[in-house]
C-alpha cells in the first residue's frame, strides 16, 4: 500500500516514514504543499497523510485542491494541538480522519489503518494484523 506522507518538520517526517515503512507501506514524503498538491495530480495513493501547516501551500488548501478534482483518496491531517478550528475545517473539506499533534506513532498506524481503503486487499502487511490480534486477546 502506496501512502503519501507531507510533513515540513524533518525530524517528525523521518521518524513517520520509519513507523509507516516499518508498517510494510510504501511511503512517499513530501515536504511542502505546492509539491503534494503536483504529486496528488500525478499519482495515485491508497491514503495522504497531511500536515495543515506547511510551507508555499497550506494542508487545507492542498485538501480542497484534491476534493475539487474529485479525488477521493482517505485523508488523515495532522493539525496543531488544540486547533478546533484547523479539524472543523479540515473535515469539512473532505479528511476522514484527524491527529493532534502530538501523537504516539501506535496512534497514526490506528487511524491510518482505519482510513485506509477497507475494501482493498492487501493493506496492511499481515503480521501487524496478528499483532494486533494478539493485543486485543
Ligand atoms: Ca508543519
Amino acid at each position: 500500500m502506496r501512502v503519501l506522507l507531507v510533513e515540513d518538520n524533518p525530524i517528525l517526517s523521518r521518524s513517520l516514514t520509519d513507523a509507516l515503512t516499518s508498517a510494510k507501506l510504501t511511503v512517499d514524503c513530501m515536504h511542502d504543499g505546492e509539491s503534494a498538491d503536483h504529486v496528488l495530480r500525478t499519482q495515485d495513493y491508497a491514503l495522504v497523510i497531511l500536515d495543515i501547516g506547511l510551507p508555499k501551500l497550506d494542508g487545507l488548501e492542498v485538501l480542497r485542491r484534491l476534493r475539487a478534482r474529485r479525488n477521493a483518496v482517505p485523508v488523515l491531517m495532522l493539525t496543531a494541538h488544540g486547533s478546533v478550528e484547523e479539524r472543523v475545517r479540515g473535515l469539512d473539506l473532505g479528511a476522514d480522519d484527524y491527529l493532534a499533534k502530538p501523537f504516539a506513532l501506535t496512534e497514526l498506524e490506528a487511524r491510518a489503518r482505519a482510513a485506509a481503503p477497507r475494501t482493498r486487499a492487501g493493506g496492511f502487511a499481515c503480521p501487524m494484523r496478528h499483532a494486533d490480534l494478539r493485543q486485543r486477546g
